[in-house]
């Protein structure tokens, strides 16, 4: 399975991060290995200084598919999970000034950790749906799909375009503003909603 990450999603984050609005959705890969087993502990890593997290709706691809068109992108997943894309901003900024690819500040083991339940999306309002993240209880993110620029449909078309999508694939939707970073002993819980879904602390 591939993870798919998009970058840029939420106007009010690409203006925080200096970034222009994209006019079509900017996607990254993680490797399989960015998951965090359940139970496995969460290590700050020791190769960068400036971790951030990025809180992020979760898309789970449930059918096999190729140039799926937008009408049709919805039965290609039914459940809407969350998690952290983990950044190590320090390292991406140095990629970034060099015009070098991210993998070594976005794809990094355990740096996608998921919650380990997932919605089904016929329960919930996809055109606006609430989700934040809590830094030791305190409030840092807060977002609303009706403020993506690219909706789930849209992105699943796009990348289809260019890869197969699998059953099991993840994607991560992007993050809305107030990315922030992160030290040891730091709690973070996510929530879809009004109900948390993921907790994590870092070790
Ligand atoms: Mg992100």
């Amino acid at each position: 399975m591939k993870i798919i990450c998009i970058g840029r999603n939420y106007a009010d984050h690409a203006k925080e991060m200096g970034a222009e609005k994209p006019t079509a959705p900017v996607f990254f890969l993680k490797p399989d290995s960015a998951l965090l087993p359940k139970k496995n502990p969460f290590y700050y890593p020791d190769f960068t200084k400036d971790l951030h997290y990025e809180c992020e709706l979760v898309v789970k691809i449930c059918k096999l598919g190729k140039n799926i068109s937008e009408r049709h992108a919805h039965t290609y997943y039914q459940e809407i999970g969350i998690g952290i894309d983990f950044t190590a901003r320090d390292l991406q900024s140095k990629c970034k000034e060099k015009g070098l690819p991210w993998e070594i500040a976005k794809g990094f083991d355990g740096s996608a950790p998921l919650s380990e339940r997932f919605l089904n999306k016929e329960t919930l309002d996809l055109d606006q749906l609430d989700f934040s993240l809590r830094k030791n209880g305190e409030l840092v993110q807060q977002g609303n799909t009706k403020d993506m620029l690219f909706s789930i449909d849209q992105i699943i078309s796009y990348v289809s375009q260019f890869m197969t999508l699998k059953i099991g694939d993840l994607i991560f939707t992007g993050t809305p503003a107030g990315v922030g970073p992160v030290q040891i002993g730091d709690q973070l819980e996510a929530a879809i909603g009004a109900e948390t879904l993921f907790k994590l602390r870092i070790k």
